[in-house]
């Protein structure tokens, strides 16, 4: 992409609403525009990224076994008053009503519609297990949209469904999501550390968040500072053998959320110099609740034994668009944002130091054309700006290299290549510096 035909409509000024440094950093690097509170257009540069985080929630998903669907953002109010919750689910339900006076709601989660579709088409024990998810936008009125696309009124959520036979198949799928999680947030370049959770309106019994700790975040958790660097299994993980192991590993050491937080079962379980209570980022959230939706809206499998019960089911979340704005918290500096090479929304930039001069226009081209090869789409910037606000407009975008290219350097042969995670730069031939990246 050339700099010159692309939108990047970068700030200058901090903006003065905006509370948190990723909310910032957000609205000066162009990535998104508020439409409305806690409602968002997304930019250019942050529907990039935004789909990167979602291939790989994506990616990591179906090697667990789920399968995609795509559910609509409306769903008729019936389907929430088989379940009960359409007058328990309160103010953050957005209720709409259509031409023919017929109620609908614009979801906030799905657990309803998807029990429905479970119940038309799978009936017997051989239909079993079954985990269905998709990546659609949500909608919940937050008395308090705040800090960006953290917490916003429209929002993507990667959300899945399970479906089982008995708790303890139930188990084993909650499992899956556990280790796919731990997986999913590694590559975006994220610590997340699984906490004992409350269930909340959704109900059930067991249940985890994820969280990315964080001074900004708006959960108070405490665990074990152990588990912070325990690292993710990774994708060699047999999905169709035991994860139980892998999953005890992680939940042997003390994690909670301040709803279920013990402190006396926290003092007595985690050595003092380990005690570790902090501000965190919920970027996803699992649920086992049983029968809760199954039995209520009559999703009944037939069993070997041929009898009739309602199915096992547990829920799975990731906030899509949060997890952008735990991104650059956890990756930052002073002068803008450093995006981990997965989610990086061009995989480097080109900085023409003299735009029209010839020689340099050419050796642009030929960096910009080894780097398209090379599949790492790069952002070139052509603009006749001056050379100072080039190098901050690329700091503040964060693209992960950066390839300095002006007509001083082309005489000795030499282009300058930065880091920019680390600011180290290196004056190398054209080759070598394209070489390098790649
Ligand atoms: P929170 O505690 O932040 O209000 P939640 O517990 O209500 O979140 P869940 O119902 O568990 O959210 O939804 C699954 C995931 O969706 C959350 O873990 C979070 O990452 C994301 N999410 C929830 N609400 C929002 C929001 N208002 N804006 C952006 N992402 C959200
Ligand atoms: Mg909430
Ligand atoms: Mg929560
Ligand atoms: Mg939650």
């Amino acid at each position: 992409m050339r700099l010159s035909r692309f939108l990047l409509p970068v700030l200058k000024e901090t903006p003065a609403d905006a509370q948190i440094v990723s909310h910032r950093l957000m609205l000066r690097a162009g990535l998104i525009r508020q439409e409305a509170a806690g409602i968002y257009a997304w930019l250019p540069l942050g529907l990039k990224v935004l789909r990167k985080i979602e291939q790989i929630v994506r990616e990591e998903q179906n090697r667990a076994g789920a399968i995609e669907i795509l559910m609509p953002t409306l769903q008729p109010a019936d389907l929430w008053r088989e379940s009960g919750r359409y007058d328990a689910y309160g103010k953050e339900m957005l209720r709409i009503t259509d031409r023919h006076k017929r109620d609908l709601l614009y979801g906030p989660t799905n657990e309803e519609m998807v029990t429905a579709i479970f119940r038309n088409y799978c009936k017997s024990y051989k239909d079993l297990p079954k985990n269905l998810y998709h990546i659609q936008w949500k909608f919940r009125d937050e008395i308090r949209p705040r800090f960006g696309v953290m917490r916003g009124r429209e929002f993507l959520m990667k959300d899945a469904y399970s479906f089982d036979l008995d708790e303890a198949s139930a188990r084993a799928a909650y499992n899956r999501m556990f280790i796919a999680y731990l997986n999913t947030f590694a590559r975006m370049g994220l610590k997340a550390v699984p906490m004992r959770a409350d269930t909340g309106p959704i109900g059930g019994d067991l249940s985890h968040e994820f969280i990315i700790l964080a001074e900004t975040g708006e959960s108070e958790v405490f665990c074990d500072s152990q588990l912070i660097d325990m690292g993710a299994p990774g994708p060699e993980v047999d999905f169709d053998g035991d994860l139980q192991p892998l999953v005890d590993q992680r939940t042997a050491l003390y994690a909670a959320t301040e709803e279920m937080h013990d402190a006396a079962r926290f003092e007595a379980e985690t050595p003092a110099d380990r005690r570790l209570s902090a501000r965190g980022i919920e970027v996803g959230h699992i649920f086992y609740f049983g029968t809760k939706y199954s039995a209520p809206m009559k999703a009944h499998v037939t069993h070997p034994d041929g009898q009739d019960r309602p199915v096992h089911m547990g829920s799975y979340g990731v906030g899509v668009s949060r997890l952008m704005g735990a991104i650059i918290e956890a990756h930052h500096d002073d002068n803008g944002i450093i995006w981990p090479e997965a989610v990086a929304p061009f995989g480097a930039g080109i900085i023409n130091l003299k735009a029209g001069d010839p020689d340099t226009d050419a050796a642009c081209a030929q960096a910009y054309e080894a780097l398209s090869l090379a599949g790492l789409e790069p952002l070139l910037d052509d603009t006749p700006e001056r050379p100072g606000a080039k190098f901050a407009t690329m700091d503040l975008i964060g693209l992960p290299w950066q390839l300095v290219i002006g007509p001083r350097g082309i005489k000795e042969g030499k282009v300058e290549l930065k880091r920019r995670a680390t600011a180290e730069r290196e004056e190398l031939s054209l080759a070598d510096a394209v070489a390098r990246i790649i």
